[in-house]
């Protein structure tokens, strides 16, 4: 299977990402993630991203697609990956498509989730993970570029006909089978 998971900010991605990639035995590649475990390591490349991170800004391409076309070349996402956060921008897509090779996404699932509640849920993460990018001002920042750059893609992918809508709002047992149902595994 090889599957995104996209979404606003907030809208559970992560959390979600996490559950399907244990239920069907793929790796979840988070951008976000991989951005925060070279920062964590004091990589050029973690301390490059650092600065659009905690500004809102998306990461240039020219670190971003590097990153992402190495890490899908590790053994483990022979079998499929679920990733999460990327592609997010259309040029994005074009070079993903690249790193495909003529492999077809089987499915792009998109949480949906009103904007008052992800900026809730921002707030509230930033109390408990302290993440530097989830202050009120950046949190705006975000969801702007993210209706801007990344929610055409929803269009996009439903062109393709790989699109699969599931309401992000609700507890996370019950969002989780409704993307289980919704995948139909
Ligand atoms: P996330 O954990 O997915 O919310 O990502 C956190 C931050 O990492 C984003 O706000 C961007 O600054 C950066 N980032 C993650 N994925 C990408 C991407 N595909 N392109 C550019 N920047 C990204």
């Amino acid at each position: 299977m090889r599957l995104l998971i996209m979404g606003p900010p907030g809208a559970g991605k992560g959390t979600q990402a996490v559950h399907i990639a244990q239920r069907l035995g793929i790796p979840h590649i988070s951008t976000g993630d991989l951005f925060r475990a070279n920062l964590t390591e004091g990589t050029a490349l973690g301390l490059e991203a650092k600065k659009y991170m905690d500004a809102g800004e998306y990461v240039p391409d020219s670190v971003t697609n590097g990153m992402v076309r190495d890490r899908l070349k590790q053994s483990d996402a022979a079998v499929g990956f679920i990733l999460d956060g990327y592609p997010r921008t259309v040029v994005q897509v074009a070079e993903f498509d690249g790193m495909l090779a003529g492999n077809k996404l089987d499915k792009v699932i998109v949480l949906t989730a009103d904007i008052d509640e992800v900026v809730g849920r921002l707030l509230n993460r930033a109390k408990q993970q302290g993440r530097a990018d989830d202050t009120e001002d950046v949190i705006r920042r975000r969801l702007e570029i993210y209706t801007e750059q990344t929610a055409p893609l929803i269009a996009l992918y439903a062109d393709r006909g790989v699109l699969v809508e599931v309401n992000g709002i609700g507890s996370v047992d019950q969002v989780t089978s409704n993307i289980f149902a919704a995948l139909n595994v």
